[in-house]
């Protein structure tokens, strides 16, 4: 990539390497008005030094919060103090500079996520909401999940017409909670209340 707009070449590479989320506040691209509303973000913007078409530099970002961060980088005295951005490709910032609360936000735990969560505003109002649309479907999937396991051995007991029924009632609820998972995969990932319980989420996950 060069001249003054070749890091636009990086486009489709920095979506796929950014699974179609704001490097910033990890919202979807389905979630937010598709690709069009994002940016190629210079991690440390052209003004201040960041390199053009390094790629290493380029993230992709929702416009808000391309917008939002804009040209600002920590001072000098800023960054002594640790205050600065954390950076998703070098860093765990999840979990570790900043943790969310039960309400759906942020509670900075160092300098660094302190800056981070101030700058680029992450406590704004749609991203809270967000966070707490997605903890409704958490705890409306796990709802419906007791619910099947509870049909289901009801069930067993049943036969003829009474069974089909149950069965009926079970494979609905069983299209609720595959519509639940799929709203799951583009909501704002879960990040731990406490930093402690990072690894704990991570193993779960997988
Ligand atoms: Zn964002």
């Amino acid at each position: 990539m060069t001249g003054r707009n070749g890091y636009q070449k990086a486009r489709e590479h920095l979506r796929r390497d950014f699974a179609y989320r704001c490097a910033y506040c990890m919202i979807h691209e389905h979630a937010a008005g598709g690709a069009e509303s994002f940016w190629i973000d210079h991690f440390k913007p052209r003004s201040k030094g960041g390199r053009v078409n390094d790629y290493a530099n380029l993230y992709w970002a929702y416009m808000l919060c391309n917008h939002i961060k804009s040209n600002n980088w920590p001072t000098r005295s800023e960054r002594r103090r640790g205050q600065r951005f954390a950076d998703p490709c070098q860093e765990q910032d999840y979990g570790v500079h900043f943790v969310e609360d039960e309400e759906g936000k942020l509670v900075p735990q160092t300098p660094c996520g302190e800056y981070h969560v101030r700058m680029l505003r992450l406590n704004r109002t749609l991203l809270v909401a967000r966070r707490r649309e997605r903890n409704a479907f958490v705890a409306r999937r796990s709802e419906a999940i007791a619910l099947v396991e509870r049909l289901e051995r009801q069930a067993a007991t049943l036969s003829g017409d009474e069974a089909a029924i149950y069965r009926e009632v079970i494979a609905h609820v069983q299209r609720e909670i595959e519509s639940l998972e799929a709203e799951l995969k583009i909501t704002i990932p879960f990040i731990p209340l406490q930093s402690d319980c990072l690894r704990d989420w991570v193993s779960k996950e997988r």
